[in-house]
């Protein structure tokens, strides 16, 4: 067991990886639909931002937000403390997005659509919406001509704040309009903070011409948020969404629509509440697809969750079980679950089958 997936319970299939696996996990033309961009800070990059700003965190204190133990608390204070304490100007942004780009496509990530909360950035931070997301779509610009992977930001509402700040987030991304912002998401923790609180920057988002996705039915919550963002907020893709397995009946009617589910396979609230020796077998996402449901696997946060996307594959194949046929099909779930045009689409899916293929002959029997 490779250090970096020392988090997450030892797989019981009895699989030994190869080298030529590690090879193909890694050379895996991959789309990433479900990161978040403070969840996705480098270690030592944290470090630097906190002597600069001068904050008042022990080497200690951040280190112990990079030390992921078996029962993993969730991430959601560490992000509190870089809103907090370490982004204090439009600079800190470029270079936290451009740094996790270049992450990525050392993994062979060529697409990326990732999450930054604007309501901290602004009332905390003090960074201004304009000149925070110049910063990121500047990053963007230039991580695809060093580094030839593209990328959508995704303004994403933070809910435990009030619905009318995310109103307010949707105003933002209209007048700031950018190429580069694609869509609006929703996060932080679900709990008593349901989606139908917000329908109104839904509502604003959707009738501005943006994309729209939602994390639902997390941390246990119920299907019925699933529901409530697919068919009240008309999301596009959800974000988790694993209790839809609990309504077999909504699942068959999400899998008829092709809906597309970005799952985590490190999620911390399913290794905190499965024991070790079942967390893989019980985890309701290994369930999804043989409801017919389109899931596609997301590294989440990876630095935090101690995860890289070829990791994240790696780990629905030699954990959980599914067969490369299955991965195939998860791959081509995250090209139809990204917002781009129809024609890339194509392309993408035409020359990745490929890709896959060739790579999966290469692995042993
Ligand atoms: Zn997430």
């Amino acid at each position: 067991m490779k250090e970096t997936l020392g988090n997450v319970p030892a797989s019981r299939l009895g699989m030994t990886l190869t080298d030529a696996h590690h090879a193909f996990f890694t050379a895996l033309p991959k789309v990433e639909l479900h990161c978040h961009l403070l969840g996705a800070v480098r270690h030592e990059t944290f470090i630097a931002l906190a002597e600069k700003s001068q904050a008042p965190l022990s080497r200690a204190e951040i280190d112990s937000f990079y030390t992921r133990g078996e029962k993993p608390v969730g991430v959601l204070r560490v992000l509190r403390a870089l809103d907090d304490y370490l982004l204090t100007q439009a600079d800190d942004l470029h270079r936290i997005a451009y740094e996790y780009l270049a992450d990525a496509a050392a993994h062979q990530v060529r697409h990326s659509e990732f999450f930054w909360n604007p309501t901290g950035t602004v009332r905390v931070s003090k960074i201004p919406y304009a000149d925070a997301q110049a910063a990121i779509v500047t990053a963007i610009r230039d991580a695809a001509r060093d580094f030839g992977i593209s990328a959508r930001l995704i303004p994403s509402i933070d809910r435990e704040a009030d619905p009318d700040e995310a109103v307010a987030l949707v105003d933002w991304m209209r007048t700031h309009r950018a190429d580069e912002v694609a869509g609006l998401g929703i996060d932080y923790r679900e709990n008593d903070r349901p989606p139908e609180l917000f329908w109104k920057a839904y509502r604003d988002a959707r009738n501005a011409g943006f994309k729209t996705t939602a994390h639902a039915g997390e941390f246990g919550m119920p299907w019925r948020n699933v529901e409530t963002a697919v068919d009240l907020l008309q999301c596009d893709r959800i974000d988790h969404g694993y209790t839809i397995v609990d309504n077999p009946e909504l699942a068959a009617s999400y899998a008829e629509r092709g809906i597309v589910f970005t799952v985590v396979p490190t999620n911390s609230y399913y290794l905190r509440t499965l024991a070790p020796d079942v967390w893989a077998e019980q985890h309701p996402m290994r369930r999804m697809p043989g409801l017919g449901l389109k899931i596609h696997p997301n590294t989440d946060d990876p630095t935090l969750h101690k995860v890289n996307p070829s990791e994240a594959w790696q780990l629905m194949f030699s954990h959980f079980g599914f067969s490369l046929a299955e991965l195939r099909q998860f791959m081509l779930n995250g090209i139809d679950g990204a917002w781009v045009d129809e024609a890339t689409r194509n392309a993408w899916r035409a020359a990745w089958t490929v890709e896959f293929d060739r790579l999966a002959a290469t692995l042993p029997g």
